[in-house]
Order: structure tokens, then C-alpha cells, then sequence
């Protein structure tokens, strides 16, 4: 359905570290009947892929979310692939926050930069404190065999290890044989069949993102049809994204592991005027309008605002 281009709003912020190799995001704000919307699928996913993130922001700003059952959701900070000292400082002043994810595999690090990393996140986490890592499927199976021993052991224990190897039938092999729990990222929101994880049994958890999977309700869904323990994550959104986020946290009927939603920690600024942060590690359910102002100081250049207005269009004549 075309939308009054006054519904529309293009945003861009800065990010305070790289991360995913961006040091700026940009998304679309779209306004409806029950609220706003965000639409920002990152720029390496093509139209067809981005038809999900629109079906997402169009369920936000036309339909709202189901019913919480919950009204905080525990999170984890996250923890970029820093220096030790940077990543104990973003541990200290993450709000309270009882777990940490921490990026790996990141090109140009050696293992020794992984194990400082995560020896100094437990030091600033204490020793009860929950300590998982991301690869984003960089390694293969015997690479993450190997690095699994190492950071485990630096970690003082590992709660899970996110999507270590590609594909299904790698994080299958790789879950044989290691007793670190695996969790699945890639092979849930980039695949065509994110049920072969769970026939293949190839992961003990399941990380769903509400924009790459098409909304809250197809999350909960898929969620019921997994049959695995999910920890809802953010697609790096701006805190009207992340209410998505929160609002999929706040239906699941169980939610035995931190979430990670508390993302807003990795921009400088946000176009809300009370940005998603956690207080004593967890997030309020709750729905934040942006801030006209925020909005006007965010607003994108009119070549991104362009690329962006294209951009929607297309996925529009595909959705
Ligand atoms: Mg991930």
C-alpha cells in the first residue's frame, strides 16, 4: 500500500564503535494507525530479503504487537571486537547488565586479542555473571573446535557460542562435539528454511529478530514451531525498532536467557528522547514515540533519503 510520504521519515545516526563494519546506520520511520514502524534492513540484504523487514514495520505501524506476559526483559550488553580495556569499560557501564555477548572472529584479530577480550569482560562481569560469544559463522568446524577450547577456558565458561560455522549441517557436526552450547543466528534469519535447525538438531538455542523475520507474530510462531529456548536480538535498530524487539521478549511464554535489545548502547544518540537502556541489566516493556526534534536532528541527507524512498519502493512491488 503506498504511503503519504509524510509518514515516511529517513534517519541516520552515528555508532559509537564499528560494528557488523559500519560506523553509521540509516533506516526508514514509517507512521500508522497503531504507532511507527521501523524499516531498516542493512544494505548488503537484497529486495527480496527486505520484504520480511517491511512486512515487520508494516505490523508495528498498522497492526501493533500481541499482549505482553512480562514487563522486563533481562538483557545482555554487547561487546564489539574491542581492545580488553574499551571492552571492561562497556561491561562497567552497561547498566547492570548480569551477561555479555562478545564479538569474535573478527578479521584482522588474533586469538590472543579474543582471549584478553574475554578475560577482561569476566573480570568486570564477576564470576556469576553469563559470558557468550558471536562468530558470526566465520570459522569452520575444526577452526571453532579450537577456538571453542581457548575462549572457553579464557571466559571462565561459556554460556553459548553463536552461530560459530555456517549452515546447518556444520553447526550440527560442530554440536557433537563440543559441550558448549550452540546457538543459531544465521541459519535462522537468512535461511529459507529456518525449521532445518531444529530437525537437524543442530542447536540448543535460537536467536530471532523480529525485522529480518517478518514480525512479531511470524517470530512467535516460528518460535512455537523451533521448540528451542530463543533469546530475542536486535537488527542494530533505532529504540523505536527495538520496542519490536521488546514486544516479541515480552509475548514469548518462556524466556530463559538475556536478550539482546540493549543495543541503543552502540549509537550516539537515538530518536527517541528515553532510548531503550537497561537499569539493573534489564529493559522495561514499554512503546517510546520518536521525538520530533531527535527526528529533524537525525534526518538523512536527501541522497540517502533518495536511496532509501527507491529502496521501499521496490521491496513494496515485490511485497
Ligand atoms: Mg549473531
Amino acid at each position: 500500500m503506498p504511503r503519504n510520504p509524510a509518514d515516511l521519515h529517513v534517519w541516520s545516526l552515528p555508532l559509537r564503535t564499528r560494528f557488523r563494519g559500519l560506523t553509521v546506520r540509516d533506516g526508514l520511520l514509517v507512521h500508522g494507525a497503531a504507532g511507527w514502524g521501523e524499516f531498516s534492513p542493512f544494505w548488503d540484504y537484497d529486495v527480496a530479503e527486505s520484504v520480511a523487514w517491511w512486512r515487520a514495520a508494516r505490523e508495528a505501524a498498522d497492526e501493533g504487537w500481541p499482549e505482553p506476559v512480562r514487563t522486563r526483559i533481562p538483557v545482555n550488553v554487547t561487546v564489539p571486537a574491542v581492545d580488553a580495556e574499551t571492552a571492561h569499560r562497556i561491561v562497567r557501564e552497561s547498566g547492570g547488565c548480569r551477561t555479555a555477548k562478545v564479538k569474535v572472529a573478527e578479521p584482522g584479530q588474533s586469538l590472543a586479542d579474543e582471549i584478553a577480550r574475554l578475560e577482561a569482560v569476566r573480570d568486570a562481569l564477576g564470576p556469576d555473571g553469563a559470558i557468550r560469544v558471536d562468530a558470526n559463522a566465520a570459522w569452520d568446524v575444526d577452526t571453532a573446535l579450537a577456538r571453542l577450547v581457548a575462549l572457553d577456558r579464557a571466559a571462565g565458561g561459556l554460556e553459548y557460542a553463536e552461530q560459530p560455522v555456517p549452515g546447518v549441517d556444520d553447526l550440527a557436526a560442530l554440536r557433537r562435539r563440543t559441550h558448549v552450547p550452540i546457538a543459531a543466528d544465521e541459519s535462522i534469519r537468512r535461511s529459507d528454511d529456518p525449521l532445518a535447525v531444529a530437525r537437524a538438531h543442530a542447536a540448543d538455542i535460537v536467536v530471532l529478530k523480529v525485522q529480518p523475520l517478518g514480525g512479531v507474530r511470524a517470530c512467535l510462531e516460528l518460535a512455537e514451531r523451533i521448540g528451542l529456548p530463543v533469546v530475542v536480538s536486535s537488527a542494530l535498530e533505532s529504540s523505536v525498532g527495538l520496542a519490536a524487539g521488546v514486544a516479541l521478549a515480552a509475548a514469548l511464554p518462556e524466556l530463559p536467557y538475556a536478550c539482546g535489545l540493549a543495543t541503543a548502547q552502540l549509537f550516539q544518540g537515538d530518536l527517541v528522547s528515553d532510548p531503550f537502556r537497561p537499569v539493573d541489566g534489564a529493559l522495561d516493556v514499554r512503546r517510546p514515540d520518536p521525538d520530533p526534534d531527535l527526528l529533524d536532528a537525525a534526518h538523512a541527507s536527501d541522497e540517502l533519503t533518495a536511496r532509501w524512498v527507491a529502496r521501499l519502493a521496490a521491496v513494496e512491488a515485490r511485497a
